[in-house]
């Protein structure tokens, strides 16, 4: 097989790892990549945008890819799957990515919630409003009487919720969505929803239209400091599988969400190929969705890869979700924890210097440091290109232990500003028999 993977974070690269130990691939080509080595002669990366996707069918055509696995959200919104499906020169070159009308579970939370509303998929309660209806929406935020949550509908790069704590915040936030358009055009719609408490859980799956196959629950931790304070990033670090998700909340998930989510998807004429990422609150009355994305996340990803069991071949894996034929292939876990630890630039997520050496040591077994904002300098120097800079990530039959092994790696990598969270996995790794 001859893959192309689409981006350049952290993801990526540990899609990548993944994917080069399966026998069956012969080339793996990253757009764009990043400063990541390439592991051994198989992964390379190429110079396309991620967002010319007529460049990218051309290249496909070139390289006689077999598939094409796009990483981010933005692609896949804008029509990626499309692009490769019809494209003039490159007619069914397989995707494991859902289609345009699929990936808006994703790119419009508006519709995303009367999704779920129609398939009686738990949810917090809510109300959609354009921005047309600001008197209509402080309405509502006036009447409802429960805390709620504001979210822009459209894609925000994970910074288009607002959290209100009094109704004066609220409406505040409101005016900033509404009339100040502070998320530009995702801020068009807004939706407006109850405040929900409980931990939370990524719970990422396979599915090919039909049957979906989840991956341990992950948890990660959003917020830039320790004991998740301050801002809000991509995400600084993740684990699994998370404690919180015992075999109880797990049934309840695929039973309650995940399955009717599929079902739906095809029912309604857009059947979802590729990872179902569901974000989740367990509250005191279950499981409830807070969100959809229609791909891999970041970080969770970094460390998920390392639970999958050796003998399950990734690529095998994506191509039969892309051809509908998901159970003809094995997927499965190794007995243990992952984790994943995100190295970010001094001053990330706001402004952040670019072009500092990084040295990076020699690791222990099953600790992997992935690329995320790197690049080679000219003088073939590895150098920081991205807030998120690398995430390191480690397995080990225990939590604690998967963490002492990720930490040790964290140490062996070395950059001016080098920023990083030293408790992920705070919240389980007092609960459990580690
Ligand atoms: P992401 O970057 O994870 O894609 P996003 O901007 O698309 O995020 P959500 O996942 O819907 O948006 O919300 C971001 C965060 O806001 C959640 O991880 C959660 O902590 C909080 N949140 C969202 N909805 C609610 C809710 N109804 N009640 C309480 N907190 C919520």
């Amino acid at each position: 097989l001859r893959i192309l993977i689409v981006g350049s974070g952290g993801r990526e690269h540990a899609i990548a790892w993944k994917l080069a130990q399966s026998p069956t691939v012969e080339k793996i080509y990253v757009a764009p990549g990043n400063g990541g080595a390439s592991f051994g002669e198989k992964v390379v990366n190429t110079n396309l945008s991620q967002a010319d996707f007529g460049a990218l069918v051309e290249f496909a055509v070139e390289k006689n890819i077999s598939l094409v696995v796009p990483g981010p959200e933005q692609p896949l919104v804008d029509g990626i799957e499309g692009a490769f499906r019809k494209g003039e020169n490159a007619l069914g070159i397989p995707v494991f990515g859902p289609s345009a009308r699929a990936a808006r579970m994703e790119g419009s939370k508006a519709f995303s919630k009367d999704f779920m509303t129609r398939n009686s998929i738990p949810t917090a309660a809510y109300r959609t409003f354009p921005s047309s209806e600001y008197q209509q929406a402080c309405g509502y935020v006036q009447k409802c009487g429960h805390r709620v949550v504001l979210k822009a509908s459209g894609l925000a790069a994970g910074k288009g919720v607002l959290i209100p704590e009094t109704t004066e915040e609220a409406l505040a936030g409101l005016k900033e969505i509404m009339v100040d358009n502070v998320f530009g055009d995702a801020g068009n719609e807004v939706v407006i929803e109850e405040y929900l408490e409980g931990p939370e859980l990524s719970v990422l799956a396979f599915s090919d239209g039909y049957t979906v196959v989840p991956l341990p629950a992950a948890q990660d931790h959003k917020r830039i400091g320790e004991g998740d304070t301050g801002l809000n990033t991509g995400g600084m670090g993740a684990y699994a599988p998370a404690p919180v998700a015992t075999p109880y909340i797990l049934a309840r998930i695929t039973q309650e969400v995940l399955q009717p989510t599929i079902s739906g998807m095809r029912r309604e004429g857009y059947p979802f190929v590729g990872m179902l990422f569901t974000g989740f609150m367990i509250t005191s009355s279950g499981p409830k969705v807070l969100e959809y994305n229609v791909r891999f996340g970041d970080p969770e990803t970094e460390a998920l890869m390392l639970l999958l069991s050796e003998d399950t071949d990734l690529a095998a894996v994506l191509l039969a979700c892309a051809e509908h034929r998901l159970d003809s292939v094995k997927v499965s876990f190794r007995q243990g924890y992952a984790v994943s630890v995100v190295l970010a630039s001094e001053g990330y997520p706001k402004s952040y210097a670019k072009g500092k050496a990084i040295q990076i040591g020699a690791t222990p077994n099953d600790v992997i440091p992935f690329h995320a904002g790197t690049s080679i300098s000219p003088d073939g120097q590895v150098i920081t290109s991205g807030g998120r800079v690398m995430a390191v990530a480690a397995f080990a039959p225990t939590l604690q232990k998967a963490l002492d092994l990720a930490y040790q790696g964290v140490d062996a990598i070395q950059f001016e500003g080098k920023t990083f969270r030293k408790d992920i996995a705070h919240r389980s790794v007092n609960n459990t028999s580690t």
